[in-house]
């Protein structure tokens, strides 16, 4: 078994670093193809908008000099290098997604719920003050958006599944039913999910999806890619065979998307 791929790493065109300080890290993790997918938000409204000019995420207007850029490192390094995007998703941006995804013609797209009626669920701010009960049903919109991006077709990759987890005030709600839920829309989807190593060495701990949500999705015999979800290039060093240990466990190879 080993892990020749990574679908999802990130560069300064959102908020990983330098594109060649990247390349580097996969080179020096052994792969043979990266995938770029930094982040991307469509949606039109205020709050959405707002968030994407602080946080300085541009890709929906910059996308082109990236890839001109990718270009240009291809003879660089021996790497297969891969345009692509981590789009957020959110049911009500699907026709926007979908022209934006026609018009810019990324190599595959990685899709994220990132938000839940516009609250990010990585952050514990928009959550402290709703009670367990509200925190629970931000929990199953959570779960409801997944089902609705694998039925959506738009995507080739499902990211980090279980996002909600790496949050102490969301972690825990996740139940069997969510698991099942998402399993069977993936079983009858072209969308696959990743495996996704981006907080299995920081405090989390865990993979995405976590090992009873693997299970199911694995149960309905639907495929599974792999995403170190690198932002530096040491990180691409490090997850890399930590992933390739976990495939190895599973028995599993990862599935190529491109
Ligand atoms: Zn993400
Ligand atoms: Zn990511």
């Amino acid at each position: 078994m080993s892990i020749t791929h990574d679908y999802h790493v990130h560069s300064n065109y959102s908020d990983g670093e330098f594109l060649w300080k990247m390349l580097r890290g996969a080179e020096a993790a052994g792969l043979d193809a990266v995938g770029f997918a930094d982040h991307c938000n469509v949606a039109d409204r205020e709050s959405m908008r707002l968030e994407k000019c602080q946080l300085g995420f541009t890709l929906d207007e910059t996308y082109e000099r990236r890839r001109a850029a990718i270009e240009s490192f291809r003879d660089s390094f021996d790497l297969t290098v891969y345009d692509a995007v981590e789009m957020d998703y959110d049911p009500r941006d699907e026709a926007r997604i979908e022209a934006f995804l026609d018009e810019a013609d990324f190599d595959y797209a990685v899709a994220s719920v990132h938000h839940v009626g516009d609250r990010n669920v990585q952050s514990k701010g928009p959550f402290r003050d709703l009670s367990e009960a509200e925190r629970r049903v931000v929990v199953d919109d959570y779960f409801d958006a997944l089902v609705a991006l694998a039925e959506s077709e738009l995507f080739e990759v499902m990211a980090h599944p279980d996002l909600v987890e790496r949050n102490p005030l969301l972690r825990g709600f996740a139940t069997d039913d969510h698991y099942e839920r998402v399993a069977i829309a993936l079983a009858g989807s072209r969308t696959v999910p990743e495996l996704n190593a981006g907080r299995v060495l920081d405090d989390y701990g865990e993979f995405h999806p976590a090992p009873a949500f693997l299970e199911a999705i694995l149960d309905h015999d639907v495929s599974v890619t792999v995403g170190s979800d690198s932002h530096r290039p040491e990180e691409v060093e490090k997850r890399v065979p930590v992933l390739k240990e976990r495939f190895a466990e599973l028995d599993v190879e990862p599935v190529r998307i491109v």
